[in-house]
C-alpha cells in the first residue's frame, strides 16, 4: 500500500519554526507539552507546514493527534483557562479549540489521525481512526502530507513519509497514489491551484493521471452529480488567487473546467487587461471571474451551474444582475446618466463585473463610463433628503424618490451643487 514510503527521515525544522509568529510558536509548544503529558502524539500538518518550509506566512494551525483528538482538546481546555472548546465532531474525530492570547483569538483545529475509504468514485469517504501513516496517505499531495512533531522531546522533527520534502525542493505537485483523483476529483482543482499559487509544476505522472481522469468523461459536468459546494470551495480558492489570469488559463488548459460544464469556452482577452486593482480589493474576485466564464452560456445553463454550485442568493444576484445589465448596456445607447440609472440599485460586485466584461470585450464606451461611475459618480451624495422635500410640501410616498432621483441626475452633470442649489432645483421641479 505504501509503495513510495521510505524510512522516516530525521529532518528537524525547529529553526524554521522559531521564525513564525511568537504567539503561535508558544502555542504549538504548549500544546505539545500537554499532548506529551497526556501520552498522545501530536503533529502540525497541512498547509502551515508546507508554507513554513517555503518561507511563507500561514497561521492556520492544523494538528493531528495519534489517535485521539478529543482527549487532547479536553486536556487543553482543562490546562489553559484561556482555551475554550468551540466544536467537537465525534463522527469526524475532530475538535476545534480557541485560545485567547493577549486579546487575540487563535483557533486550533485538532483531528485524530484518520483513514478514508472511498466506496465509489467521488463519494464522500467513510472515515475511521488510524495511525499517522494512513492519515498522511489520505491527503492530496506529497507537499501537503508532511507532519511536524510538536512534542517537547522531538519538537520540529518532520515525518516525511512520501518524499514531500524532495517535492517541495523540486517544486512538484504529486499525488500519493494513482486513484487519488478518482477518489476525490476536487483534488484536480487543488492541483491546479497549488501549481499556480506556488509556481510549481504538476509532476509528469500526476499530470497523466489528471489528463486521463478528465479525458475519461467521468467527471464531465461533475457538479450535477456530486455535492457542488465542495467544488465551489475549490473554485473560490482558485479564482481568488492573485495571479487569477494564470489560474483561469490553467483551468481551461488542464481540462478541469469540464467539471463545471463541458460547454465552457476559454474567455477571450483575460490576460490582456483587467481592472485588477479594484478586483484585488474585492473579496468576491472569484465570483466575478466565474461569472465572466459562464457569461456566454445559455441563461438556463448559467442558472443550473449556480444552483449546482450551491451559490447563496446574494451570489446569484451579483452574477445575474451583472450579466443582464451588461448585455442591456451593450444593446442601447448610453451616457453617464443612463449608466447611473442602470447601476444605482445593483450590488457593487455586479458593477465590477460589468466593468471587467467591458474591458475584456474591448468595449471602451461602457468601460470608460463605468470607470467614471466607480471613481466619481457613485461617490456623489445629495445634501437634501426626503424630509427637506416634505418641508417643501411634497406628500410622503413615491414622489419623493422620483424628485430626489431627478436632482441626482442634475448633480451628476454639476457635482458642485450645494444644498441651497438642490433645494432651488426641487422647487423648480415642483412648479413644473
Ligand atoms: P491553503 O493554506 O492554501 O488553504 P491548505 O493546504 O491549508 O492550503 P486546506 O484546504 O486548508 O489547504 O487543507 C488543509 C490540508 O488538508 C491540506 O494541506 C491537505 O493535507 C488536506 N486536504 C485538504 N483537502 C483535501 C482533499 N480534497 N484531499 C486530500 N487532502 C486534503
Amino acid at each position: 500500500m505504501f509503495m513510495g514510503m521510505t524510512m522516516q527521515m530525521k529532518t528537524n525544522i525547529k529553526d524554521k519554526l522559531q521564525k513564525i509568529d511568537k504567539d503561535h510558536l508558544k502555542l504549538l509548544s504548549d500544546i505539545g507539552i500537554v499532548a506529551e503529558k497526556t501520552d498522545l502524539k501530536a503533529y502540525l500538518v497541512g498547509g502551515m507546514v508546507r508554507d513554513i518550509l517555503l518561507g511563507y506566512e500561514n497561521l492556520d494551525i492544523d494538528i493531528v493527534v495519534e489517535n485521539n483528538a478529543s482527549k487532547l482538546a479536553e486536556a487543553l481546555v482543562k490546562r489553559f483557562p484561556n482555551c475554550e472548546l468551540s466544536a467537537k465532531h465525534d463522527k469526524f474525530h475532530t475538535a476545534k479549540v480557541i485560545f485567547n492570547i493577549n486579546g487575540k483569538k487563535i483557533p486550533v483545529d485538532l483531528a485524530s489521525t484518520r483513514e478514508e475509504i472511498y466506496e465509489h468514485p467521488a463519494a464522500l469517504p467513510t472515515v475511521s481512526v488510524s495511525d499517522l501513516k494512513k492519515d498522511l496517505y489520505r491527503r492530496d499531495f506529497t507537499i501537503n502530507a508532511l507532519a511536524v512533531s510538536i512534542l517537547p522531546h522531538n519538537f520540529g522533527e518532520v515525518a516525511d513519509l512520501f518524499h514531500g520534502l524532495d517535492d517541495l525542493k523540486d517544486k512538484k505537485i504529486r499525488v500519493l497514489h494513482d486513484l487519488s483523483f478518482i477518489d476525490d476529483p476536487t483534488r484536480m482543482i487543488r492541483a491546479v491551484r497549488f501549481a499556480v499559487k506556488l509556481g510549481f509544476e504538476i509532476e509528469e505522472h500526476t499530470k497523466l493521471l489528471l489528463n486521463d481522469a478528465m479525458k475519461s468523461g467521468k467527471f464531465d459536468n461533475l457538479i450535477q452529480k456530486i455535492r457542488g459546494d465542495r467544488v465551489k470551495i475549490e473554485i473560490r480558492y482558485l479564482f481568488n488567487l492573485q495571479n487569477v489570469e494564470e489560474a483561469i488559463k490553467a483551468f481551461f488548459e488542464s481540462g478541469i473546467y469540464k467539471m463545471i460544464s463541458v460547454n465552457l469556452k476559454p474567455c477571450r482577452g483575460l490576460s490582456r487587461q483587467a481592472p485588477t486593482n479594484i478586483l484585488r480589493d474585492c473579496s468576491r474576485q472569484w465570483l466575478i471571474y466565474l461569472a465572466v466564464i459562464i457569461k456566454d452560456l445559455k441563461t438556463d445553463e448559467q442558472e443550473k451551474i449556480l444552483t449546482n454550485l450551491q451559490m447563496t442568493s446574494d451570489e446569484i444576484k451579483i452574477v445575474n444582475k451583472g450579466i443582464s445589465t451588461y448585455s442591456d448596456l451593450v444593446n442601447r445607447s448610453i451616457n453617464i446618466t443612463s449608466v447611473y440609472q442602470s447601476l444605482k440599485h445593483i450590488p457593487n460586485e455586479s458593477v465590477i463585473l460589468i466593468n471587467l466584461l467591458a474591458k475584456l470585450e474591448n468595449n471602451e464606451k461602457i468601460g470608460s463610463l463605468i470607470d467614471e461611475y466607480i471613481e466619481n459618480i457613485s461617490k456623489i451624495k445629495l445634501n437634501i433628503c426626503g424630509d427637506d422635500l416634505i418641508g417643501l410640501g411634497v406628500k410622503e410616498g413615491k414622489e419623493i424618490g422620483k424628485i430626489l432621483d431627478k436632482i441626482m441626475e442634475l448633480k451628476i452633470k454639476n457635482p458642485s451643487m450645494k444644498k441651497d442649489d438642490e433645494i432651488e432645483e426641487a422647487k423648480k421641479l415642483l412648479k413644473d
